[in-house]
């Protein structure tokens, strides 16, 4: 078995697919390009595995053995190789670099793009080529020692590096226009940097005002349009992530709440207003006057006790 050869054929494929550009070579290109990856990555393990361990970088199972003269070795067994998580953790170990957080985005649209995006088209896969085209470049390069151009071809190397730069190019300016934008809120403004379009995947998005000042968000790869009420649940949710995460695990206050105008999960509590609708809300219960906390804004003007009471009281 042949791993670097292999992993350049799946590479090449990939660009023909995405050069050809129909909807199922489209998806076959994401397939290749990332099971292309993955290639390069265990080509990696296995030189840097020891003579007579069976491949053990390789090998996904492991198993203590002794050699001819009795001494205790590891070697791999079976066929399965290592998946994602377990070449995570041995390049770790070893000191093999790539930039896993773009790996990280291919293997999202690998996992979620048969299902969610039903407007594919080239456009919205270049920044897959592009994320790909950096990572098997440096990988190639620092890691197996090879000339990258020579390794892939001239024909695949050029298509990959002018999607890759046209990209790059649009990508930079959608930043500048998304952080120059005059977002009503920053917690929207940092959500909406890390999203990508719902329609096609794309992270091309660039910010529109309406006649309202509400900012819309274009997508330059489909031209979908969504409004806050249809994107803010899902920035806020990405903003917040870590604040929410600590907040469920250690008790802390929650960020996000119900609105209690829209009912979206979009409330920002340190802003004091609604992402989806622009609602600001009471924070002191009308009745008791206490502070009402995330869990109950929903009930806003009341608290969520208040609120029971006087229904009762109906
Ligand atoms: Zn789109
Ligand atoms: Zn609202
Ligand atoms: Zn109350």
């Amino acid at each position: 078995m042949d791993l670097l050869d292999n992993a350049v054929e799946s590479i090449q494929v990939g660009v023909e697919d995405y050069a050809t550009g129909t909807r199922p070579r489209l998806l076959s290109a994401v397939r290749n390009i990332h099971a292309g990856i993955l290639l390069l990555y265990k080509e990696a393990l296995r030189r840097d595995s020891p003579d007579d361990s069976d491949e053990v970088l390789l090998k996904a199972r492991n198993l203590p053995s002794r050699d001819s003269t009795g001494k205790l070795v590891i070697v791999g067994v079976g066929k399965k190789t290592v998946d994602v998580q377990q070449i995570k953790e041995r390049f770790e170990g070893l000191g093999i670099n790539t930039d896993w957080s773009r790996f990280d985005r291919i293997n999202e649209v690998r996992n979620d793009v048969e299902h969610l995006y039903p407007q594919l088209d080239q456009k919205a896969l270049a920044g897959l080529i592009s994320d790909s085209f950096l990572i098997i470049r440096d990988f190639i390069a620092e890691e197996l020692k090879d000339d990258p151009r020579e390794l892939l071809g001239e024909a695949s190397w050029k298509a990959m590096l002018d999607v890759s730069t046209v990209y790059e190019k649009e990508k930079q300016e959608c930043a500048k226009l998304l952080e120059n934008a005059d977002w009503k809120s920053e917690v929207v403004k940092k959500g909406v940097m890390s999203m990508v379009c719902s329609a096609c995947g794309s992270d091309l998005l660039k910010p529109v005002e309406d006649s309202y000042h509400e900012i819309n968000l274009e997508c330059s790869s489909c031209g979908n349009y969504e409004g806050p009420d249809s994107y803010a649940e899902k920035a806020v949710a990405s903003a917040l992530a870590d604040e929410a995460y600590f907040a469920l695990k250690d008790g802390g206050e929650t960020p996000i709440a119900n609105c209690p105008e829209c009912g979206q999960e979009a409330y920002v509590m340190e802003e004091r207003r609604c992402a989806a609708c622009g609602n600001e809300a009471e924070h002191t219960c009308a009745r008791c006057g206490n502070e009402i906390p995330a869990e109950e804004m929903s009930s806003s003007p009341l608290c969520g006790y208040c609120e029971h009471m006087s229904s009762k009281d109906d």
